[in-house]
């Protein structure tokens, strides 16, 4: 019934080597996002943004978190 004519099919000319096919996937990695670590504290946060265990923020407090855990 169902009849394929083979050549009209695009194959591959060569196989792909081990270094080819490593070389491409060079690109294919995950990207680590950018960390910083709180002044005050020390743990490891965003950049630009307000420490979310003490609410440090360039020296100040701008995040009022319960210090009841001490
Ligand atoms: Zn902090």
């Amino acid at each position: 019934m169902l009849k394929l004519d083979l050549q009209a099919f695009a194959v591959p000319f060569r196989r792909t080597s081990k270094t080819k096919k490593r070389m491409r996937r060079t690109h294919l990695k995950k990207e680590v996002s950018a960390m910083t670590t709180c002044s005050k504290c020390g743990a490891n946060i965003k950049p630009h943004r307000a420490c979310p265990k003490c609410g440090n923020y360039k020296g100040e407090e701008k995040l009022n978190i319960k210090k009841e855990e001490e």
